[in-house]
């Protein structure tokens, strides 16, 4: 049997996520058919056919699916789920919406937030802001799972293409409409994917500080910014921005954390990262225990002076 892997995407492009979830899908060890749902999206569906590893693509296309609304795509998967052991998206707040409705239809139970997957039927998950990892293993007939991207290195571009087929699309939902999307523009690299990040907490101070330290110091190294909760929660940093348990999960290369004390729903989000840099003036400070490099100063003396060692 095979894995049905649900591709999110922004309407334009394949998400970097999908193509994470993929080496995931792909660890299971049976043939991976990529779902791709929305309005236009051919192109999206022939990224995701170059991927390594595709079986099939398969592609639904109408305006109800434009949003990748949970109930429609929802509906569209249930309909194609009989071909599939395996249902499975990157966790994404789309995917997240949606996979528990395919749960809930088909009766078995969710495995969300897969980092791992250690044999077909059985994953490893992290429970408890990430304070511990549980090793599930399901016997269900259908294995329904959300994975956490940041855990799996993204699939490449292959060297063949794989056939792409034409699914119709499901009837308008009574219960859902897209009403519209506020999304906030920036020209830095996207905080999910960034290989590199920078976040400010609340010892920036004010708005105007986190803008006039950190900002800087994430355009030099070509960086994302982040921030704790406490930082958005204070007003300095927009909550989109936030790392953590109720924020993002990262787990970029490079995480520069200034003035962030590193509590455990903080760490939740970012300790996967590869090198942690922190700088704090507590030599206490519990992210010192997970920083690879640890900086006990000011964050107001040494970021100026990381600006002038990296001018
Ligand atoms: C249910 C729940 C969910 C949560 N989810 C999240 C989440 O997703 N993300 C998250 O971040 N938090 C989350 N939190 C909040 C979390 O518990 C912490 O309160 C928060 O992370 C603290 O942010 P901070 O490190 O910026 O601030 P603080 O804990 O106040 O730490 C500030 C740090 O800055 C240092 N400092 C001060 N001045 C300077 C200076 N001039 N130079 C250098 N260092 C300085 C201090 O020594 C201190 O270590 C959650 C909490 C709960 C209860």
């Amino acid at each position: 049997m095979a894995t049905l892997l649900i591709a999110d995407h922004d309407g334009v492009r394949l998400g970097d996520a999908t193509a994470k979830a993929l080496t995931a899908a792909r660890q299971i060890g049976a043939p991976v058919d990529v779902l791709v749902a929305g309005d236009g999206v051919a192109a999206i569906a022939a990224q995701a056919a170059s991927l390594a590893g595709v079986a099939r693509v398969l592609v639904a296309e109408g305006a109800v699916l434009a949003n990748l609304l949970a109930e429609p795509l929802a509906e569209l998967v249930i309909r194609i789920t009989d071909a599939y052991t395996v249902i499975a998206a990157p966790a994404t707040s789309a995917m997240k919406n949606a996979l528990p409705r395919v749960a809930a239809r088909l009766d078995v139970m969710q495995i969300s937030d897969v980092t791992k997957v250690l044999a077909a039927d059985t994953f490893e998950r992290p429970i408890y802001a990430g304070n511990a990892l549980e090793t599930v293993r399901s016997d269900e007939a259908k294995r329904v799972l959300t994975i956490r991207a940041a855990a799996f290195p993204a699939s490449e571009a292959g060297d063949a293409n794989a056939p792409i087929e034409a699914l119709p699309a499901p009837a308008a939902s009574s219960t859902s409409r897209f009403v519209g999307a506020d999304l906030s523009t920036s020209t830095r690299p996207e905080l999910g994917s960034a290989r590199i990040i920078v976040s400010g907490g609340r010892a920036l101070g004010s708005a105007e500080k986190f803008d006039a330290v950190v900002a800087p110091l994430a355009d030099r190294l070509g960086a994302a910014i982040g921030a704790s909760r406490a930082a958005v929660d204070s007003g300095y940093a927009p909550n989109d921005l936030q790392v953590g348990q109720t924020g993002k999960i990262v787990a970029p290369e490079l995480y520069v954390a200034l003035g962030i004390s590193g509590a455990i729903q903080h760490l939740a989000g970012m300790k996967d990262s590869k090198v942690i840099v922190a700088i704090n003036k507590d030599p206490d400070a519990p992210i010192f225990q997970i920083a690879d490099y640890g900086l006990e100063e000011d964050l107001f003396t040494a970021v100026p002076a990381m600006m002038d060692a990296l001018a």
